[in-house]
C-alpha cells in the first residue's frame, strides 16, 4: 500500500512537471514580441510579414480552426477554398483567418515557411532565416484534383500555378491531349 501511494505521488510529480514545463513555454511564447504582422500583400490580398529577423525553425503563429474529416476538406478545396490545411492522415483543418490570422499566409513557389506540428497544434514555422519585412510564405501544394490558381509570388523561378511540383508532368500530359 505504502509503495503504491509513493508510486502515485511520483507519477503526479512527473505529470506536474510536464504541465509546468508546458506553462513556462506558453508564457515564453506569449511574452515574446509578435513576429508577424498582417498587411496588404503585393502577391494577393492580405498577407503576413516578419516584424523582426527570424531564425530558421521558429514557430511564428498557430493555425486555428475546425478540424474536419479530410473528405469535407477535399470538397471545400474543390469549391475554391484555400485555407484548408492537412491536420493528420484522416483530418483537415478549416483554418480560415476568422479564427487565426495564420490563415492569411500566402503561397510562394520558394517559401520561407512551412506548417509544422508543435504541442498538438499546427504552427506556421520558418524553414530558413527570414529578414525583417519579408512576406511569410508557404507552398500551398495543391494537387491536380484541387482548385489551383495562377501564382503571382514574383519569384524568378515561379512555377506560374499553385500546383505541386510532382503534378506538373500529369498536367503536361493532360494539356497535350487537349491541345
Ligand atoms: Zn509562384
Amino acid at each position: 500500500m505504502a509503495k503504491s501511494t509513493k508510486n502515485l505521488r511520483f507519477r503526479m510529480t512527473k505529470q506536474q512537471e510536464a504541465i509546468n514545463k508546458r506553462m513556462r513555454e506558453e508564457i515564453k511564447l506569449q511574452r515574446r514580441k509578435q513576429l508577424w504582422q498582417k498587411r496588404r500583400s503585393p502577391i494577393k490580398g492580405i498577407g503576413l510579414f516578419a516584424t523582426l529577423p527570424i531564425r530558421a525553425g521558429t514557430p511564428i503563429i498557430e493555425f486555428k480552426g475546425r478540424v474536419i474529416p479530410w473528405e469535407e476538406g477535399a470538397i471545400m478545396l474543390l469549391r475554391g477554398a484555400n485555407h484548408v490545411i492537412k491536420f493528420d492522415a484522416k483530418h483537415d483543418m478549416d483554418a480560415r483567418p476568422q479564427w487565426s490570422p495564420a490563415g492569411y499566409v500566402n503561397h510562394g513557389c520558394y517559401p520561407n515557411c512551412a506548417i509544422k506540428k508543435k504541442r498538438g497544434g499546427l504552427w506556421l514555422t520558418s524553414i530558413r532565416p527570414i529578414e525583417q519585412g519579408e512576406e511569410l510564405l508557404i507552398d500551398y501544394d495543391f494537387d491536380l484534383g484541387e482548385e489551383f490558381e495562377p501564382c503571382r509570388c514574383g519569384h524568378p523561378r515561379c512555377r506560374g500555378l499553385m500546383l505541386r511540383r510532382k503534378d506538373w508532368p500529369k498536367l503536361r500530359k493532360l494539356m497535350s491531349k487537349v491541345l
